[in-house]
Formats: structure tokens, C-alpha cells, sequence
């Protein structure tokens, strides 16, 4: 999947809450992506981060939000 075709902000699956895009904290650009292939994103009503798919995991130890994206959490 090309990054551009991401959605930077989707509601979440879960709680239907605004959830915005995460990237590595390393390069601070790349989409960070799951195990299985599924761009992240940092609930902002749970403070979660979660897939498209629904799923929930940790990982804000290496997960950081798009530094695009005018947000303060
Ligand atoms: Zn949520």
C-alpha cells in the first residue's frame, strides 16, 4: 500500500472516536505498520492505538503521531 493512499485520521472501530495516523519514531515519515500489514493509529477518545480492522496492541514506546498532523495529545 503506498503511504499518499493512507488515511491520516479514520473514526475508530472501536469506539467511534477520531484516531489519527502513526508513524515510526524512527523516521518520523513511514507509517507505522502492524505485524500484519495494517497502518496504526492513535485513538484519541480511548488513547489507544488501533487498526482499521479493530484491533488493539501497545506500542507507544515506538510509535509517535505524524508530525504533519497539527495535534496535541
Ligand atoms: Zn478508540
Amino acid at each position: 500500500m503506498e503511504p499518499s493512499a493512507l488515511d491520516t485520521r479514520i473514526t475508530c472501530p472501536r469506539d467511534g472516536g477520531v484516531a489519527v495516523l502513526l508513524v515510526d519514531i524512527e523516521t518520523e515519515s513511514i507509517p507505522y505498520i502492524d505485524e500484519e500489514g495494517n497502518p496504526a493509529y492513535f485513538c484519541l477518545e480511548g488513547h489507544h492505538v488501533v487498526t482499521l480492522q479493530g484491533k488493539t496492541f501497545p506500542g507507544g514506546g515506538k510509535l509517535r503521531l505524524a508530525a504533519s498532523l497539527p495535534l496535541a495529545v
